[in-house]
């Protein structure tokens, strides 16, 4: 039986860190392809988040649909908001 650990691994930019669950990523690849030059699974580290500004970098994490890739801070009501307008 395969056990994953539950570890999660921090990219900041200085303004917004990006957290990746590893555990929970079930590589939809939604991330690589919307926002290449920040999530690039064939880069080490994979995840550059001075790629981006931190507004792009927020509207793609937002979509990731298992959870894997959060923030700190976490995106306000009103920024969820306005992605979906
Ligand atoms: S969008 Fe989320 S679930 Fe999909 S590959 Fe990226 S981190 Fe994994």
């Amino acid at each position: 039986m395969e056990i994953k650990r539950k570890i999660s691994k921090r990219y900041s930019n200085g303004e917004i860190t990006v957290i990746w669950q590893p555990h929970l990523c079930i590589h939809s690849g939604l991330c690589a392809a919307g926002l290449p030059k920040v999530f690039d699974p064939s880069r080490r580290p994979w995840v550059d988040p001075q790629a981006a500004g931190t507004i792009e970098i927020r509207n793609q994490v937002i979509m990731c649909p298992s959870g894997a890739l959060t923030l700190d801070p976490p995106p306000k009501l009103e920024d969820l908001k306005r992605k979906s307008e």
